[in-house]
């Protein structure tokens, strides 16, 4: 049941948003099929995810931690953008001023063609020498060999942050950026309560901004937000556009 007074108070808002940062999490890439690929969900051959996603992992075994990665890009590349990442497309096509920022590294935001996009925590399908830095793209599935390797011959890693490494200045920056100039934040499918995002909404409120929040529960960002619309995102946010569209 979506709360259509919500849904009309959003699409208020955002027909007097000048700049629209949406924020996107695990949630909405489950509303794909897709696991957090943490806890019992990230479990593989008995490891778990904080176990694999390291950059020690890596040194002592990067076999073992590619065959991983090649698993879950076997089911990520099965998987679909859902209507919620369709309705963030069009949201950056209605906003002169947009930009998404997004934790997941599933690459479905891309799919829809979203080009305003930050990955903060990097993207699966794209890869990273480990001796020269310059990454690309690498979509076979399943990787003919591992580890893949670069031209240069040195092993090449995902291009994702795993724990224990600091994320990528550039994105941060950028991220930072849209955070300050925006004056309304549409967080999606997270809980918000890593960092940095974690300090995301308080940034925007403190700042005289708007914040929306779209999750299928109560979460600590449920305290501080506007408008909080409970459901699924790929039936709320079309719902949302729609409403914007007849503004
Ligand atoms: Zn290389």
């Amino acid at each position: 049941m979506i709360q259509a007074a919500d849904i009309n108070k959003v699409a208020t808002r955002l027909a007097n948003t000048k700049f629209l940062l949406v924020l996107t999490g695990a949630g909405i890439s489950h509303e794909s099929g897709i696991p957090t690929f943490r806890g019992n969900d990230g479990l593989w051959q008995n490891y778990r995810a904080e176990e694999l996603a390291t950059p020690w992992a890596f040194e002592r075994d990067p076999v073992t931690v590619w065959q991983w990665y090649d698993w879950r890009r076997g089911i990520i590349g099965k998987a679909k953008p859902n209507p919620g990442h369709h309705a963030i497309k069009e949201l950056e096509d209605i906003f002169e001023n947009f930009l998404l920022i997004t934790q997941n590294v599933d690459g479905l935001h891309g799919r829809t063609g979203n080009a305003k996009m930050v990955e903060i925590h990097g993207n699966l399908w794209r890869v990273r020498c480990v001796r020269e830095g310059k990454t690309s793209m690498l979509m076979e599935v399943p990787l003919p060999s591992i580890p893949p390797r670069c031209e240069c011959g040195e092993i090449l890693r995902p291009d994702v942050v795993w724990f224990g490494e600091s994320l990528p200045t550039q994105a941060l920056e950028q991220a930072f950026r849209a955070l300050e100039m925006c004056d309304t934040l549409m967080v999606v499918g997270t809980s918000g309560v890593v960092y940095p995002v974690a300090s995301f909404p308080e940034t925007v409120k403190n700042n005289g901004g708007f914040v929306i929040e779209i999750n299928t529960e109560a979460t600590p960002i449920s305290n501080i937000a506007d408008v909080s619309l409970f459901g699924k995102s790929g039936d709320i946010l079309p719902e949302v556009v729609r409403a914007l569209r007849t503004q």
